[in-house]
């Protein structure tokens, strides 16, 4: 489902550079990536998410090489076929819950908004415990409630790919649980794919693999 092939990324500015020869994860599969902080793996992400293309070779995604695609269509890729949870939400303050969660749809005429995702959306918030709160400002959550939010979006387009910047990492062990349930099953359910940045040893034996992220500066794993 991911496929990295000798990619090379730095930031205009600084010192950080990523590397790597091989990077695979199959379709299906549940991996998540551990590593310390600043060690690359929100850029990894977004270098799979086409937020950021490599300076040089290969990140696909399914059939698409995400880098080869222009600024458009690389958006709209990643809106229809990537749910993505960011580390830091990426909410719309002044859009409410849902309208927060729908935001997508709006954007690209690549998603239909029809009742029966308006409905789904509904269910949504409802099983990740904040389904009063549809109407709420994106401002007025704690960052829990955000953090589902960001969930809901991210699933709402039953993508084949679901990246997971950390998404666990404002919630309590009760909704931890019931979160992580609930991304699980998705993923299950559409036969999706899960790369999940966490720093929580605890959630690790759930996942198919572990990727530290410390072995790709030592040359990376095959
Ligand atoms: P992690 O998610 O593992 O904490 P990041 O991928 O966010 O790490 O960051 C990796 C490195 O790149 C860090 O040293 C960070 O300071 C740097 N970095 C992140 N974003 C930018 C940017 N926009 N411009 C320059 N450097 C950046
Ligand atoms: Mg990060």
């Amino acid at each position: 489902m991911i496929s990295i092939r000798d990619a090379d990324f730095f930031y205009r500015k600084g010192e950080f550079r990523l590397r790597m020869a091989r990077f695979d994860v199959a379709k299906g599969e549940k991996a998540a990536v551990i590593g310390p902080s600043g060690s690359g793996k929100t850029t990894l992400l977004n270098l799979i998410a086409g937020i950021l293309t490599p300076t040089r070779g290969v990140v696909r995604v399914g059939e698409t090489d995400v880098s080869r695609l222009t600024d458009r269509l690389r958006r709209d890729f990643r809106i229809t076929n990537i749910g993505f949870v960011f580390q830091d939400f990426e909410l719309l303050d002044y859009l409410n819950v849902l309208d927060n969660i729908l935001h997508p749809y709006r954007i690209t005429g690549a998603l239909k908004l029809d009742k029966g995702v308006r409905d789904r959306a509904s269910n949504l918030t409802r099983e990740m415990g904040i389904g009063d709160k549809q109407k709420r400002f994106a401002n007025d959550l704690s960052q829990g409630e955000k953090q589902r939010v960001a969930i809901c979006r991210a699933l709402l387009p039953q993508p084949k790919l679901i990246l997971a910047d950390e998404a666990t990492g404002n919630l309590d062990p009760v909704n931890k649980t019931l979160i992580l349930d609930l991304l699980f099953r998705s993923v299950d359910d559409h036969g999706a794919t899960l790369l999940a940045v966490t720093h929580d040893h605890e959630l690790l034996n759930r996942f198919d693999r572990v990727v530290d992220f410390q072995d790709f500066s030592r040359g990376g794993p095959a």
